[in-house]
Order: C-alpha cells, then structure tokens, then sequence
C-alpha cells in the first residue's frame, strides 16, 4: 500500500498550500461561471488584459499582526488582477490608509507586478469568488468558512479590521466556533463604523465601512474616518 505524505507543520508550507487550494476550489458553481464570465467578456478599459477569472487568494505572508477581512475580490478588482483589493477604487482606498498606518510599502496597487508589499498584515476576503452584485449567497458565504477559519488561525492575527457588516458577523461567528469568549467579556457591540471588541484572548475586532465605491463617493466614508481605523490598529498592535 502506498505511504500516505505527512502534512507539513511548517507555517510557511502551510500557507502556500493554503493559497493553493483557494485557487483550485470550485465549490461554488454559480460564482465559479461568474468569475470566468467577467475574464471572457471584460470591461473595455482593460480588453488587452487577461483576467484572472477564479478564487484570489490572500495577500500577505501568513503570519501577521493585522487581518484585513472584506466581503469579496471585485469583478473588475481582483477578479482581474489576482490579488486582492488590487486595481480597483476600494484597493486605492484601503492600501492608501494601509501604507499611511505603516502597513503597506507604497499606497497604489495596480497589479501583481507593481512591487506592493504588506508590512505584518494580510488581506483577505469572507468569500474568495466574484460574485454577481457585490452579494454571495449564504451557502456561498458557508462554503468559503473553511478557508476563513484556516487563514485565521494561520495568520493569528492580534487585530481583525473587519471591512463592513458581513465581515463584522462572520469574524463574531467564527470566533465563538474557536472558542474566543469566555463568558467574562461584554457582548460585542453592533456593527457601526469605529465598533471595537476585545475578545478573552486578547484578539481585537475593529469595525469599517467597506471602501466601496457607495460609501466612499457618497461620503459615508471618507479617508479620515478610514485612517483612523489603522491607526487604532497600529497602537494595538504595538
Ligand atoms: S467562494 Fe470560496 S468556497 Fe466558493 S468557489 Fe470560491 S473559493 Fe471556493
């Protein structure tokens, strides 16, 4: 009988193979077809690029102080460029407030190959595929948890910026599976722009709007709001 391989326990390996299969799922058929419609059809602007059209994995080196939760890679974003929050106006954004907070080496991503680097942090998503209207179902939600789980136990984050809502429920969600109360603290607030929680671990959950376009162009968020989010962060962290 063949020798079945031992997983590797070094955390590096284990990221990578992380990152893997992320890329490789198809779990989600609707968001799968999605994900490729976008790559063949394109948006004008960039009919001379080739999209990348399939799940983004995360951005960042697996361990790190700081978790980056968003809701999911936009069509045009990261579902065109393979990374995430990567060219498009809520990755200008996020890795602006990013690099101002010491995050991020520079404050643009354009694309892969634009030489960003996270700074102990990683960014992620609660669901991995485009989805049509910016909205993942519930199930696609679910079948993505796998992932969420072993990127936050992976990265053991001392602080989660959870970018909106869904975000927000989710990281609650899974810190009550990985046992992160106690019972001795306070229930955590409701979502709102600046909400804050420590959990019996130590883990913080900070909340933001999401950098879409609707809350940015409407000024429901704006950068000062934004960056004062990193920077509470950055003081945690240290
Ligand atoms: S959303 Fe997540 S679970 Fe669904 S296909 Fe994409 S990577 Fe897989």
């Amino acid at each position: 009988m063949a020798k079945r391989k031992k997983a590797s326990k070094d955390p590096a390996e284990q990221w990578l193979l992380l990152q893997r299969r992320i890329v490789r799922c198809k779990k989600c058929p609707r968001l799968i077809a999605h994900c490729k419609a976008i790559a063949v059809k394109k948006r004008k602007a960039y009919a001379d690029q080739k999209y990348w059209g399939k799940p983004v994995k995360n951005f960042g080196d697996g361990r790190a102080g700081l978790l980056v939760m968003g809701l999911a890679p936009g069509a045009h974003g990261a579902n065109r460029t393979g990374r995430m929050f990567t060219g498009d106006r809520s990755g200008d954004w996020l890795y602006r407030a990013m690099h101002k907070a010491g995050f991020a080496s520079q404050p643009e991503s354009i694309d892969r190959e634009d030489g960003l680097e996270l700074i102990n942090a990683v960014v992620s998503n609660v669901c991995l595929c485009a989805p049509p209207d910016n909205k993942p179902s519930r199930e696609e939600v679910a079948n993505c948890q796998p992932f969420l789980e072993q990127t936050v136990s992976q990265v053991q984050p001392k602080v989660v910026v959870a970018l909106g809502r869904l975000a927000w429920m989710e990281i609650l969600r899974l810190a009550k599976e990985l046992n992160w109360f106690d019972g001795s603290e306070e229930k955590p607030p409701k979502f709102c722009h600046g909400a804050e929680f420590r959990f019996s671990n130590g883990v913080w959950i900070l909340a933001s709007y999401h950098p879409s376009q609707q809350n940015t162009f409407t000024g429901r968020l704006t950068e000062k709001m934004f960056d004062s989010v990193f920077s509470r962060a950055k003081k945690l962290i240290k």
